[in-house]
C-alpha cells in the first residue's frame, strides 16, 4: 500500500537573539502531536531524522536538560535563558541532551 508522507516544516516555537526554536513531534509526525519539553534548533532535525554530520545530534535538545533550567520558570523563559546564557546558539546546544 502506498503512503503519504510529505516533508512539514515544524511550528516555530520562538525566536530570540536570532535563534530559532522549533516545536519536535512524536515519531517525528506532525499528526502524532508535539513533544512537550524536546525542542530543535534546526528544521531539519526532529525525533527521528538528523541532518547533523555526527553521531549525536546538536540541535534537539529536552528543555529540562539545560543548566540554568528552573522548573517554576516557563518553557519559553528557560529557553530564553539559555540563549541568553549561549548554551543555545543557532549552530546547537552546547549542554548534553
Ligand atoms: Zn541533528
Amino acid at each position: 500500500m502506498p503512503y503519504d508522507s510529505s516533508w512539514v516544516e515544524p511550528e516555530q516555537f520562538l525566536t530570540y537573539k536570532g535563534v530559532d526554536v522549533f516545536h519536535t513531534y512524536r515519531d517525528n509526525d506532525i499528526n502524532s502531536g508535539q513533544r512537550s519539553c524536546w525542542f530543535t534548533t534546526s528544521e531539519t532535525c526532529g525525533e527521528i531524522v538528523c541532518g547533523c554530520d555526527t553521531d549525536k545530534c546538536h540541535h534537539v535538545f529536552d528543555v529540562r536538560c539545560i543548566p540554568v533550567f528552573i522548573a517554576s520558570r516557563s518553557y519559553e523563559d528557560n529557553i530564553k535563558a539559555a540563549i541568553d546564557a549561549e548554551l543555545l546558539t543557532t549552530s546547537g546546544h552546547k549542554f548534553t541532551s
